[in-house]
C-alpha cells in the first residue's frame, strides 16, 4: 500500500466462470487523500487521528498568518516525519491579484523556508483561499513544486492538471446556496455536477464525504477530504472527524496517498498521454 503506481490497479475481477463466457469487470484506481490547511497547532490532534486510522495527508503551512497563529518550527518538523508538508505561501497571501514579483517571493520563498526547515524537498503547494489563475499556476510550476491544490469543491475524479487539483469535501457543512454560489464563482461546473449527482446536495459534511467514498470505491477516482483543524476545534467537531477518518481508514478499496503522491501520479499520467500523442503523430507521418 505504501508505494502506489498508477496502473498497479485496476484489478480485473472474473465472474461467472462456470458459464460459456467469462464476464470481466475492470476496477478503476481509487485513491483517498486528506489535506489540512494553515498550520494551526490543533493540526497535531488531526495528525494523531490520521495516524490512528492509517491515513496519509498533506499539511499546508504558511510561515506566518495574520488571521491565527502558526505552530512552532519544531512542531512542523515533527509533523513532517509522518506526513507530507506543503507550501502555502510565506504569509498566507492570496496570489491572483499580487504583482508578479511579490507573488514569486511568496511562492518561492515558502519553498525555500520549508526546505531549510525540513531538510528535504517541498513538493506540494496550496493556493491561499484557492485563488489562482494561469499566471500563478505557471509561477508555482517554475518554483518546482510538483502540483498544487485549489479550493474547487465536489471534485472526485483523477486530476488532469496537477496544478489545478480540487477537493471532494470541505469539512464544513455548507448550505446548498453556498455550494452553488462557490461553484459558480470558481467556474467549477464539474464540481456543481458532482454536488448534485454524487453528493445529492448533502449539506452535512460527514454524509457528504461518506457518499464520496461510496462513489469512489465503486467508480474509481479520488476521495479528497480538506479541513482546517482550527475550524473543527471551533465547532467542537472532533468526534465527527474521528468517525469520518475511522470510516475512511476502514475502506479497503481505496488507496491512501498524500497530495504530493497524487500530483506525481497526475504528472506521470499526463506525461504518458503526451508521449502517446507524440508517438501517434510520428507514426502517422506528421
Ligand atoms: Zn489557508
Amino acid at each position: 500500500m505504501n508505494d502506489v503506481k498508477l496502473g498497479v490497479r485496476p484489478e480485473v475481477e472474473i465472474a461467472g466462470q462456470s458459464g460459456r463466457c467469462r464476464e470481466t469487470t475492470i476496477r478503476r484506481p481509487a485513491f483517498l487523500t486528506v489535506s489540512v490547511d494553515d498550520g494551526h497547532s490543533s493540526d497535531l490532534i488531526t495528525a494523531e487521528l490520521l495516524c490512528k486510522f492509517g491515513l496519509k495527508a498533506t499539511f499546508y503551512i504558511p510561515r506566518s498568518n495574520h488571521e491565527r497563529p502558526v505552530m512552532e518550527p519544531s512542531e512542523i518538523r515533527e509533523l513532517s516525519t509522518m506526513f507530507d508538508v506543503g507550501g502555502h505561501t510565506l504569509n498566507h497571501t492570496p496570489l491572483s491579484k499580487l504583482p508578479r514579483d511579490n507573488a514569486w517571493n511568496e511562492i518561492r520563498g515558502c519553498k525555500d523556508w520549508l526546505e531549510d526547515l525540513l531538510g528535504r524537498p517541498a513538493v506540494s503547494f496550496c493556493y491561499p483561499r484557492g485563488k489562482h489563475n494561469q499566471r500563478v499556476r505557471n509561477l508555482v510550476a517554475t518554483a518546482r513544486f510538483v502540483g498544487a491544490r485549489t479550493c474547487d469543491f465536489n471534485i472526485n475524479s483523477f486530476p488532469r492538471d496537477p496544478f489545478r487539483v480540487g477537493v471532494s469535501t470541505h469539512a464544513f457543512s455548507h448550505s446548498v446556496a453556498v455550494q452553488v454560489q462557490h461553484a459558480l464563482l470558481q467556474r467549477n461546473l464539474m464540481g456543481l455536477i458532482g454536488f448534485v449527482r454524487t453528493s445529492r446536495m448533502t449539506t452535512d459534511w460527514e454524509s457528504h464525504f461518506r457518499r464520496t467514498l461510496d462513489y469512489v470505491e465503486t467508480h474509481g477516482g479520488v476521495a479528497h477530504l480538506y479541513l482546517h483543524s482550527w475550524e473543527i476545534q471551533q465547532r467542537n467537531e472532533w468526534d465527527k472527524l474521528t468517525r469520518v477518518l475511522q470510516d475512511a481508514g476502514g475502506r479497503t478499496q481505496v488507496v491512501p496517498i498524500t497530495n504530493g503522491k497524487l500530483f506525481s501520479l497526475a504528472t506521470a499520467a499526463t506525461g504518458t498521454i503526451e508521449t502517446l500523442y507524440s508517438k501517434s503523430l510520428t507514426s502517422s507521418g506528421h
